[in-house]
């Protein structure tokens, strides 16, 4: 292998032969703050570790990438540890379809520098992280047997990690294949609540994005959710019950689209009696955002605004809980701009999923004021208050909003916990030293 592309470019399924034929199980990419160099746990991944170093876009100064391929079933699962100052690296494990290294590179990249900004931007003391894995085409994901397995080996590689990275549910992943994942690791969190844990986050996710939105209508002085006509872009485990709590708010229509013939049909029958105008689409249909609305809202996979899209929207509010939803963070986030479209962060206004699971650990408290207060309107924190702040500051200042938000996260991100100041870094340094890549061979 000879060149940074060949090994970036190659399929998850090629880069695992490529692994195994080196007889390599587990691999790491870890950051050097003190010579800002990226270092590579083999020599033969040097390639990649100089891809990550100049890439200006996404690798954003991580911590560390961790890798394991699973002894069965030849699944690549990494850990993405962003930043552990606020705390442990915290964020969901995703398992997705990926074509090339690059995009799953790329992918968890992106997602862990979200969990920093949305877990700063929280105020919660966690840093920011993500797991993915890149499903392999070969494994039927309805295997019952197989998942298990993945999930309880990705488990046992999170103890492996000790605690620098606490993962979570997140796409493709259930609250079933959490509890595989908890038999193997004490750092998980929405397991079941038979298990003590807070079970699936979505359902408060949904809540998080209608405070966005009712904040956004506020700013725009364009009244309440009520009458209004909202796209929706993906009706899975946050989109089904967004739609359920807009409707309860009085939405008059509702425009929504999924790739899953099955999930349309279960959402649709679920609110047969409202004006709810659902189709399934191809993966890469992008209709729904151009549809005639009030508010957008992308609520499936991100990358979804861009170039081709933007100038296409005609919603005035775009406002949902997919993640990375710009493509392109500046670029997109200045044409929504310049296009006078109100884009509310995706980091803001998704952040219930984390604040639902943040304090598992502390115990349950009904109604708990420490989640409730990020759904009011008064609290200083709270979506509602936050996303009124960066509305107003993008106003003023004439920066887009992604802008405002990225910076006070930013910013917020920089501050140590107050206990345990930068440990995840500490607990970084000690599996290096100790050679963390060559255990279990
Ligand atoms: P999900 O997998 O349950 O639902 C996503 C839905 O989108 C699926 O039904 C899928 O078929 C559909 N979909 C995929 N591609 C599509 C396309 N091109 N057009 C239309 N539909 C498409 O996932 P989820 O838990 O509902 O999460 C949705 C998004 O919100 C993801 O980006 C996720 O990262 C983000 N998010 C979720 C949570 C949470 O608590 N679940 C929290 C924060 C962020």
């Amino acid at each position: 292998m000879d060149s940074q592309l060949d090994l970036v470019r190659m399929s998850p399924p090629s880069l695992v032969e490529f692994c195994k034929d080196l007889g390599i199980n587990r691999f790491y990419l870890v950051y050097d703050s003190r010579s800002g160099v990226v270092r590579a746990s083999h020599p033969q991944l040097e390639p990649w570790a100089q891809f990550l170093g100049s890439d200006t876009r996404d690798f954003m100064q991580h911590e560390g990438l961790f890798f394991q391929i699973t002894p069965q079933y030849d699944t690549l699962q990494g850990a993405f540890i962003h930043c552990t100052r606020r705390g442990q690296a915290a964020g969901g494990v995703r398992h997705w379809t990926y074509d090339s290294v690059e995009d799953f590179l790329r992918d968890g990249l992106r997602l862990s520098k979200g969990m920093t900004r949305k877990n700063a931007l929280a105020g919660l003391w966690w840093g920011g992280g993500k797991g993915v894995m890149a499903r392999n085409p070969e494994i039927d994901t309805g295997d019952l047997d197989a998942r298990a397995y993945l999930y309880r080996e990705y488990g046992r590689f999170i103890s492996s990690l000790r605690g620098c990275y606490v993962t979570a549910e997140d796409v493709g992943t259930s609250v079933e294949d959490m509890a595989s994942i908890f038999s193997h690791t004490r750092f998980t969190t929405c397991i079941p609540g038979d298990f003590g844990g807070s079970g699936n986050p979505s359902v408060p996710t949904a809540r998080g994005v209608i405070s966005g939105m009712e904040a956004a209508l506020e700013f725009m002085e364009m009244g309440s959710l009520d009458g209004k006509t909202v796209a929706v872009q993906g009706m899975g485990n946050v989109g089904g019950p967004l739609i359920g709590f807009l409707f309860d708010r009085g939405v008059k229509k509702i425009l929504a689209s999924d790739i899953d013939p099955a999930v349309v049909t279960r959402v649709q029958s679920q609110f047969a009696s409202h004006t709810l105008e659902a189709a399934v689409v191809a993966r890469g249909d992008a209709a729904i955002l151009a549809a005639e609305c009030d508010i957008l809202s992308p609520n499936a996979v991100g990358a979804v605004l861009n170039p081709r899209t933007i100038p296409k929207i005609k919603a005035k509010i775009v406002c949902g809980a997919a993640n990375n939803q710009l493509e392109d963070a500046l670029r997109d986030d200045r044409l929504l701009f310049e296009y006078d479209i109100r884009y509310v962060p995706d980091f803001l206004t998704n952040r219930m999923g984390i604040v639902n699971a943040a304090n598992e650990q502390y115990g349950y408290v009904k109604n708990d004021p420490l989640f409730e207060r990020h759904l009011t309107r008064d609290w200083q924190h709270s979506i509602f208050q936050t996303t009124l702040r960066v509305l107003r500051k993008s106003c003023s200042t004439g920066t887009p909003t992604a802008e405002i938000a990225m910076r006070l996260a930013d910013r917020l991100s920089r501050e140590e916990h107050p206990i345990f100041g930068h440990r995840g870094r500490q607990i970084i340094e000690s599996l290096l030293i100790d050679r963390w890549h060559q255990a279990g061979t």
